[in-house]
């Protein structure tokens, strides 16, 4: 390959109508074509490829946030702001806590039920186990 071939690429001048040849040197030759080292396209398909990855990375970040938003607003439908705000779903925690310790009446045979399905709930919710 000579240094002084020109690079094959086609390129439009800013405002030009139509496209000229690039006027840099080759600097690589693709499937017999040569290429400077902006416009080689291993280079420009590893460019965008990692433009690809970044914009689905992020995209695929924003989509999770919507989709929490979404549920988050879902599950408090009903729950007044103000509450929200004012850490109610703390307070639920708190109760489910307090009710676990309640001292059961081992005659009753729901307790049993009632005491697993409130640890169950509590497993869910933030914060450190009873
Ligand atoms: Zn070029």
């Amino acid at each position: 390959m000579s240094e002084k071939q020109q690079c094959c690429a086609r390129v439009y001048a800013s405002g030009a109508w139509r496209s000229s040849q690039c006027s840099k040197a080759s600097k690589v030759v693709r499937d017999g074509m040569p290429y400077c080292t902006i416009h080689d396209p291993v280079r420009v398909k590893e460019k965008s490829d990692a433009r690809s990855a970044k914009w689905n990375s992020e995209w695929a970040a924003k989509s999770e946030e919507m989709k929490r938003q979404r549920v988050c607003v879902n599950a408090c439908k009903g729950i007044p702001t103000a509450e929200l705000e004012a850490g109610v779903l703390g307070d639920m925690r708190e109760a489910l806590v307090w009710l676990l310790n309640v001292e059961p009446n081992h005659n009753d045979v729901y307790y049993s039920d009632l005491s697993d399905r409130v640890r169950a709930i509590i497993s869910r919710l933030p914060g450190e186990a009873p």
